[in-house]
C-alpha cells in the first residue's frame, strides 16, 4: 500500500482506536495498521476496522486486544507482530 501523499510504500504497524458502542467507549489496542515513512500518516484498512468495530460490541470490557478478540469471530486476521 502506498502513502497517498508521498507515494512510498507503507511500513505494518499497530495502532490503539477508540470505538463508541452505545453510551460506553471501547478502546482497542494492538490494531493492524500502516504507517508511512515519511509523513508518518496511519492508514487502518477498511477491514480492520469493521471487525474492530464488531469485537468492540462483543467487548464487555473497556479494552480489548485486537489480535486475541478478532479470533473469536473465526477471522486469523491479527497480525501479532512485535
Ligand atoms: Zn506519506
Amino acid at each position: 500500500m502506498l502513502c497517498d501523499v508521498c507515494k512510498v510504500e507503507m511500513n505494518d504497524s499497530t495502532t490503539e482506536m477508540e470505538i463508541s458502542v452505545k453510551e460506553r467507549k471501547v478502546k482497542a489496542v494492538n490494531v493492524p495498521a500502516m504507517v508511512c515513512p515519511k509523513c508518518n500518516k496511519l492508514v487502518v484498512e477498511e477491514l480492520v476496522d469493521k471487525l474492530v468495530r464488531k469485537a468492540a460490541k462483543h467487548c464487555k470490557d473497556d479494552t480489548f486486544d485486537y489480535p486475541k478478540e478478532v479470533k473469536v469471530f473465526g477471522f486469523g486476521f491479527g497480525k501479532a507482530k512485535l
